[in-house]
């Protein structure tokens, strides 16, 4: 295929289809194959003495790893990808990469969990100093810089509460210390959010979620602009962190019908969140893309678009008791929606979350939270299930 020099012009689903590996590098077939590799040869020892050759052994990545990596810099506009073996290792892999003892790193309240556990332990442990903020907090993290701040984690929307943080407001003020904006973006996707293009320096995705797809692979991908690439990829040669060919390959093939599904999912969780607002039983419907949201100004300024994943808060008031009661009877009746974690596939989930780790952004009074992950299922099936689970919930007092 001759390189276009239109494509710069490409929409989404065009780039989709067209990004990552050219199939002319391979007799024509479409899809590249799967390099699985721990050894590669040298034709000779001088090549093997001087490492003059493009591919030189399994962790320091592969032609199928590439044309991922490829792919993703063309949708994040970034410099350079790597692709790790999980989300998390997404996120702890720039972190042990730029971090180092005496650092002090600012986080967002409403953190993915697990990023947590990892700042609370590992890091502390390594002497890292961490510092939760209210992701509502904007340019007034200034407040929050020390002399020794040298990254400054978001994530938005917040894991499970959907806060929308000021990604510019936040980046201007650690850029002036030249603090290390990361953004964890798996919600969006660089479909519906350009983080380097707002001023994050390193992109974090669980390309587990949209990108897979299909609940059968975990893969993490993470996206640094020119300044912080070398730093991450030298990161990632020492951890040794590397995601596997047959992961990337699922991944990418994932990415072929990531634009369809996912203005599929838009849609169905757009239109179950809009009709479950002031439903009996339910105190908040908490989605972005709904004008009363409190980020949604933020959100409609910054976003392109908004997933299948968002929560709500049932009627049931303060008590944990009641709450957990409520929550167990809304799951248990659900026919469609499984139990699980994780979300991004073509199946829809519940789970209630747990905000038991907040110290800034506190969980709401009004009852349990529970989390949706909208699948690819009919929207008016998904309804009938959840007003299942509402009238079960509306049984317990
Ligand atoms: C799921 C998730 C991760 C971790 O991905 P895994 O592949 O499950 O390790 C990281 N961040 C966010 C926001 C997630 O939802």
């Amino acid at each position: 295929m001759a390189q276009s020099e239109n494509r710069s012009k490409w929409g989404d689903n065009t780039r989709l289809a067209h990004c990552g590996n050219d199939p002319l590098e391979f007799h024509g077939f479409v899809n590249p194959p799967i390099a699985r590799a721990s050894t590669v040869l040298f034709p000779d020892a001088a090549t093997m003495a001087s490492g003059n050759q493009k591919y030189l052994y399994g962790t320091h990545g592969t032609p199928t790893s590439d044309a991922l990596t490829d792919a993703i810099d063309e949708l994040e506009g970034s410099t350079g990808t790597i692709a790790v073996p999980s989300g998390l290792a997404a996120i702890t892999v720039p972190l042990l990469s730029f971090l180092g003892s005496g650092d002090h790193m600012l986080v967002v309240d409403s953190v993915y969990f697990p990023t947590r556990r990892f700042c609370d332990t590992m890091l502390k442990r390594l002497g890292v100093e961490v510092t939760y903020y209210d992701p509502l907090i904007g340019a007034g993290i200034e407040t929050l810089m020390k002399p020794n701040t040298k990254v400054v984690f978001t994530e938005s929307p917040g894991s499970n509460t959907m806060e929308i943080q000021d990604i510019p407001a936040i980046a201007a003020v650690a850029h002036k210390q030249d603090a290390i904006v990361m953004m964890d973006n798996t919600w969006a996707t660089p479909l519906y959010f350009r983080p380097l293009d707002f001023g994050v320096d390193i992109s974090i995705h669980a390309a587990t979620k949209y990108p897979g797809g299909h609940a059968d692979v975990l893969l993490g991908l993470v996206s640094a602009n020119e300044r912080y690439w070398q730093g991450l990829r030298d990161g990632y040669t020492a951890l040794g962190a590397c995601g596997n060919p047959d992961d990337c390959y699922q991944v990418l093939r994932g990415l072929r019908t990531m634009g369809v599904r996912l203005e599929r999912h838009q849609n169905t969780a757009l239109e179950i969140a809009q009709k479950l607002q002031g439903r009996n039983g339910v105190a908040n419907v908490l989605h972005p893309a709904l004008p009363d949201f409190p980020g949604h100004d933020l959100w409609k300024r910054d976003f392109k678009g908004a997933s299948g994943l968002f929560s709500i808060v049932l009627d049931g008031g303060p008590s944990r008791d009641l709450q957990r009661a409520k929550a167990h009877a809304f799951l248990d009746a659900l026919e469609i929606f499984g139990l699980g974690y994780s979300w991004g596939g073509y199946e829809s989930l519940a789970v209630q979350v747990s905000l038991a780790d907040r110290t800034v952004a506190k969980a709401p009074e009004e009852g349990p939270v529970m989390r949706l992950q909208i699948g690819l299922e009919d929207a008016a099936d998904l309804l009938d299930d959840i007003d299942r689970g509402l009238e079960a919930a509306a049984k317990i007092s």
